[in-house]
């Protein structure tokens, strides 16, 4: 056969979770080969920031979120430089019935008084119950991270997309099919965000990943603030009329907030369009109007507004689950990013002994059950 190429792991993607993976296979000293016809992180994974946090409804995403925060560290130490910042993360609306996957994990964390909210969220609106506070959680340097991985991954990435995935008829590995080239693995990792229930459909898995458009308004943190640490914020306590979640961006002076909620995102795609009447500027308005209430410490006017695609299982929130079946693999969910180094370990280890670890088998039921 002279018209096929072999390679021994293929992933498709060079989003987070593809680097990610392809990383920890090159530190295994794997042979491996990503490919991706965009530039890495153009997909789910573009932009400067994420939020890290270990709180979870689930004890193994938790147990998770702890691991994706160690080969954060691992991957700190090897650039020299700093891929979390030491933001924190304050939540408003949580009580202790929030936090047993923390208490069960030994994540530290305490809860300080609404009075004293100003302390732990300089921009913070005066609250009358209980902040939760994560010290360990941060602002994610999400586009350092991904010129890190691209620059350790370095020539194995492919540039080019992948048409289908398809398992042979003699059952070894998986074919990749690309513009370029037909390609033979022994295995092959789907980690194609949006495009992931394709894929993964030429290769027999059934994938139920739903895409939705998110509307991500950017706000000026007020001159008095400028150079005071804010922190990752996530409210779900509707005291000022919605539920959000809040980024500092890097060093910047801006701060990014977006809706969290099962209504605020919009099916994007093949029968999903906005509904008559509305537009995503209509989301960006609730936010600044939260802005306006709930953060005296940024300007409500949004100075930018980013419209994301986001992807989440039929379970909502946070749920992920990974794939399998002989010669490949597939991995989606929701707020992956923080869980990339664990996931990347993970899939790392799916690819070469071809099944899924028990940890990844069980955070995917657990997160599935829990959500
Ligand atoms: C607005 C927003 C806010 C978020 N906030 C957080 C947060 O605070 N914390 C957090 O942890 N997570 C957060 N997330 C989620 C997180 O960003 C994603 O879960 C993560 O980036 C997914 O990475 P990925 O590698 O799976 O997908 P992607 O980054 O989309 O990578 C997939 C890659 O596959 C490539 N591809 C697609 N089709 C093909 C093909 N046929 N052939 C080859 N390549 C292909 C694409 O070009 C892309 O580069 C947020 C996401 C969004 C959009």
């Amino acid at each position: 056969m002279t018209h096929r190429r072999e390679l021994d792991i293929a992933v498709i993607g060079a989003g987070i979770l593809g680097l990610a993976t392809a990383e920890a296979l090159v530190r295994r000293g794997a042979d491996v080969a990503v490919f991706d016809g965009r530039p890495p992180g153009a997909g789910l994974s573009g932009g400067l920031t994420r939020t890290f946090r270990h709180r979870h409804d689930s004890e193994a995403l938790v147990a998770m979120a702890v691991e994706g925060r160690r080969g954060f560290a691992r991957w700190e130490e090897r650039l020299g430089r700093e891929l979390i910042g030491p933001e924190g993360a304050v939540y408003h609306g949580m009580d202790d019935s929030w936090v047993t996957g923390m208490v069960a994990q030994r994540v530290e964390h305490s809860f300080v008084p609404g009075s004293d909210g100003a302390e732990v969220f300089p921009a913070l609106a005066p609250v009358d119950r209980p902040l939760l506070v994560d010290p360990g959680a941060g602002a994610i340097r999400a586009k350092r991270t991904i010129d890190a991985l691209v620059s350790w991954v370095g020539d194995r990435i492919i540039p080019f997309d992948v048409h289908s995935v398809t398992v042979p008829s003699d059952g070894a590995g998986a074919e990749v099919q690309t513009t370029e080239a037909i390609y033979r693995a022994r295995h092959v990792v789907i980690c194609a965000g949006t495009a992931v229930p394709w894929l993964a459909s030429s290769a027999g898995l059934d994938i139920p990943l739903v895409s939705a458009l998110h509307a991500r308004p950017h706000f000026r943190v007020r001159p008095h603030l400028l150079g005071t640490p804010l922190p990752c914020w996530v409210d779900v306590s509707e005291e000022f009329g919605a539920k959000v979640y809040g980024s500092p961006i890097g060093e910047t002076g801006t701060y990014v907030v977006g809706l969290i909620g099962a209504d605020v995102d919009v099916p994007f795609g093949p029968g999903g369009a906005l509904p008559a009447g509305t537009g995503m500027e209509d989301h960006v308005r609730r936010v600044s109007a939260y802005v306006a209430k709930a953060m005296p410490g940024l300007d409500p006017e949004p100075v930018g507004a980013r419209v994301c695609v986001m992807t989440k299982l039929p379970k909502g929130s946070d749920a992920l689950r990974a794939w399998h079946r002989p010669g490949v693999s597939a991995i989606a969910g929701h707020n992956l990013f923080k869980m990339a180094p664990a996931l990347g370990d993970l899939l790392a280890e799916t690819a070469l002994k071809d099944q899924l670890p028990e940890t990844l088998e069980r955070a995917g039921a657990d997160a599935l059950e829990a959500a």
